[in-house]
């Protein structure tokens, strides 16, 4: 008998294509060395072409799975990906302050504020906004979003470097320990730098931009990689420094799937 590995919780949403949600997730955990464990938000029809429906699970048993894997399995980080409705975070909420996830506790969260797909699908209802704003932020370790997300939770419309900034310190107030702005949605910069801030220092984390359509999944595979070096024990800065290799490496590896956008590839690792 061997010793079980450490433990990480997603949750979030089902891609029924394999190529973002819990799919993309389990996935990652796998090739970073951790166990996942899964609290389904939603069941999502989708292709490589987008989203063509959404059926969500009762909010109860969501939070029914957020309890039940913590006190039985135990729990080294947990994040958050689609999370569908407010209904569903005021649910969850209560469920992580009992079992000890996020800043009210001991348990890492990375809250990732995933809100539309790439195609333009909505993953959260806008009435879900405030919750995820007064309920989840103040619990996160990190938050994770793109620019798109930014918008949508600060109302700043990222276009440089200098409103990146303006943005990371917004979100900071609304009470996480860490956040991390992704850049990649900034397409004029050539460069996709993310920038990672915990209300004292900016930290740039530069790297290169892919000319490719096949990004699916990318914002999953990033904030998976992460919550799995929080479990092996990294600090923020350390666990986000790892993200960010193993996501431009994920990119690097994306393979066409469908006749729309591929997923990246967490595959990579598997030949080291
Ligand atoms: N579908 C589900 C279930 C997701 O959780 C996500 C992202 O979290 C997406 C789709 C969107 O992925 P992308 O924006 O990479 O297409």
């Amino acid at each position: 008998m061997t010793t079980a590995p450490p433990r990480v919780l997603t949750i979030a949403g089902s891609d029924s294509g394999g190529g973002a949600g819990i799919q993309a997730d389990l996935r990652t955990f796998f090739a970073c060395g951790v166990h996942g464990c899964v609290a389904l938000t939603a069941v999502t029809v989708q292709n490589s072409l987008g989203v063509t429906g959404i059926a969500e699970i009762p909010a109860e048993t969501v939070a029914a799975q957020v309890v039940s894997v913590a006190e039985d399995i135990g729990l080294h980080a947990a994040k958050t990906g689609m999370l569908a409705s407010a209904r569903i975070i005021e649910a969850v909420t209560p469920a992580l302050d009992r079992v000890g996830i996020g800043r009210n506790g001991t348990t890492p969260f990375v809250v990732d504020p995933v809100s539309a797909s790439m195609h333009g699908d909505q993953l959260l209802a806008d009435s879900a906004l405030d919750a995820l704003r007064g309920l989840l932020f103040p619990r996160a370790t990190l938050v994770t979003p793109n620019l798109d997300e930014v918008r949508l939770i600060t109302g700043i419309a990222v276009k440089d470097r200098e409103d990146q900034r303006l943005a990371a310190k917004a979100l900071h107030e609304l009470g996480p320990e860490w956040v991390l702005v992704k850049g990649g949605h900034m397409w004029d910069d050539p460069e996709c730098l993310d920038l990672l801030y915990d209300g004292r220092e900016f930290i740039e984390l530069p790297g290169p931009r892919y000319d490719t359509k096949h990004t699916h999944g990318s914002g999953d595979t990033l904030a998976s990689s992460i919550s799995s070096a929080l479990a092996h024990g990294a600090t923020v800065p350390e666990a986000v420094r790892f993200g960010k290799d193993f996501i431009v490496k994920s990119v690097a590896a994306a393979y066409p799937l469908g006749s729309g956008d591929g997923p990246v590839s967490p595959f990579w690792r598997l030949d080291r």
